[in-house]
């Protein structure tokens, strides 16, 4: 099930294929636009550098995607979240010649934006019809996502079609829906590859994409009233997400009658959180999908059943897709024996072929086997039991944070480029299983008079122009200096016991 084969069959359809608020898209107007936006790339594009897209839920987001694949180019997707400069240092960082801003920012670069407007005015022309010669082929990359790096240097995750279509392959059957069910979410931002369930699985079964933007989720009252007509089928989003939703006494099957289905992934999925929506939505089914963006959307995925809720441990993760070969690592390089914990490396036709002109970073945690199959080492520490695996931890610094993937030392590297900052240490703070938020520990590089309360707030205001408000450290302590341990490291035991 390739996205634009499928998507060519339903050319001439007028279901809608996307709403967006008070608009929509249908199948065959997604196919025209994206047909003579396709056009205009292929025209305008000298090279076959990605095309970047600025923005979040817009409707034409899809059809400039669909486009790039049909011109055989890499699309990447920049959410409104990012700051301008982010999608600078990536349009830097992949030599791009179109950014598509369907943000209210005015972008100026060596590179030609184009507006909704102009894309108004690209689809307003005779029908063209793209040379399928062209279209990503098997090993060609579909899109780039660019990754908090613990450098503070986004890395992009190259993923082809050929682990796409791995994935889709595999993960279609979990996303099977009763036959009368058409309508899907779609709010996962497209910068999360989990957004690609949506998008490559249930768009080209023929159903209908339900948007759900930033705006909605920055104002309950609006995305309720946008929920309550969406008659949605399945949910997809990160445990967080749905964990905000479902606080509100009106988020149940009352509201959502025809909802079947939780898809949840990203981050730990709670058994307080399950036990919760299986209260709201009684017979609903909830599937747990564990897997990095280098693996391109999901490494594994299980059907939450009674039994597990009931046994003393917490939700597993599930089995690995079919075909996936893998191994448990101890610290000491041994393999780990049963229920031990130890790192998740993966071998699989879904692991990326690295990251984009980054052979440093691809060199750490990617590796090719003897047969020239590629790895990734996820640094997951996870344990098998009775056939399942159990997510325990992260090897390093990175967090996952209302299900965003946070490096936490890209934070620092950040905060440390903030001229009367000397260094800084970022650590996570935990509630229940989960990451709360994150507190920075900074010392200053001048003595000031300045209140504290003061100078936060300016390294908060410094730090919103370098990365997104979701990485921003809810809360800032500025030390005279940092505890150090025995070996002189930085004591980040003692640092907590300071909060
Ligand atoms: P991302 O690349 O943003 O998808 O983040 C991938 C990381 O999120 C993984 O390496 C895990 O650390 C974490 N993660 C993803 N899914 C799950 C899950 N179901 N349970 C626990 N952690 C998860």
């Amino acid at each position: 099930m390739w996205l634009l084969e499928e998507l060519e069959k339903l050319k001439c359809s007028k279901q809608p294929a996307i709403i967006h608020r008070e608009n929509s898209i249908t199948f065959e107007e997604l196919w025209n636009r994206s047909e003579l936006i396709a056009e205009y790339i292929e025209k305008n594009c000298k090279s076959d550098s990605p095309i970047l897209i600025y923005g979040n839920k817009e409707t034409d987001i899809v059809s400039v995607m669909i486009a790039s694949l049909k011109t055989g180019r890499a699309y990447s997707p920049v959410d409104i979240t990012y700051p301008i400069e982010r999608l600078y240092k990536i349009a830097s960082i992949t030599k791009c010649e179109i950014v598509f801003n369907f943000s209210n920012f005015s972008i100026n670069g060596n590179f030609k934006v184009i507006d909704q407007n102009q894309i108004d005015a690209i689809c307003s022309k005779e029908g063209y019809e793209s040379s399928k010669n062209n279209w990503v082929k098997k090993d060609d990359i579909c899109y780039i996502l660019f990754t908090s790096g613990s450098t503070g240097e986004p890395k992009g995750v190259k993923i082809s079609r050929k682990n796409i279509e791995n994935f889709v392959s595999w993960f279609k059957d979990d996303c099977k829906l009763s036959e009368s069910k058409q309508v899907v979410i779609n709010q996962v931002s497209y910068s999360f590859d989990v957004s690609d369930i949506p998008l490559y699985i249930y768009l080209p079964m023929g159903k209908t994409l339900f948007n759900i933007d930033k705006a909605m989720l920055d104002n309950t009252k609006e995305l309720f009233y946008y929920l309550q007509k969406s008659d949605l089928s399945v949910w997809i989003s990160t445990p967080a997400f749905l964990e905000i939703c479902s606080f509100d006494d009106k988020f149940n099957s009352k509201m959502l009658p025809s909802l079947e289905k939780f898809i949840l992934a990203g981050e730990v999925l709670t058994k307080k959180l399950v036990r919760n929506i299986k209260s709201k939505f009684e017979n609903s089914v909830v599937i747990n999908g564990y897997g990095p963006t280098e693996g391109t959307v999901l490494l594994a995925s299980c059907e939450i059943s009674e039994e597990m809720m009931k046994s003393e441990k917490s939700l597993p993760i599930g089995k690995l897709l079919p075909g996936a070969k893998y191994e448990i690592t101890k610290e000491d390089g041994t393999l780990a024996k049963s229920t031990e914990p130890g790192e998740l490396v993966v071998v699989s036709e879904s692991i990326s072929s690295g990251y984009y002109k980054n052979k440093e970073q691809t060199d750490k945690a990617f590796f090719k086997t003897e047969d020239g199959k590629v790895g990734y080492k996820t640094g997951d520490l996870v344990f098998e039991e009775n056939g399942l695996l159990y997510y325990v931890a992260r090897k390093d610094f990175q967090i996952k944070l209302n299900g965003f993937r946070i490096e936490l030392d890209d934070i620092a590297s950040n905060l440390n480029k903030i001229p009367f900052i000397s260094s800084s240490i970022v650590m996570p703070v935990y509630k229940e299983e989960r990451v709360g938020y994150t507190l920075a520990f900074v010392t200053l590089s001048e003595k000031t008079e300045e209140p504290n309360l003061k100078t936060c707030i300016r390294i908060k205001n410094e730090l919103r122009k370098l990365i997104p408000s979701y990485m921003i450290p809810r809360k800032i302590k500025i030390l005279d200096m940092f505890p150090l341990n025995t070996n002189g490291k930085i004591d980040r035991k003692r640092l907590m016991e300071e909060i």
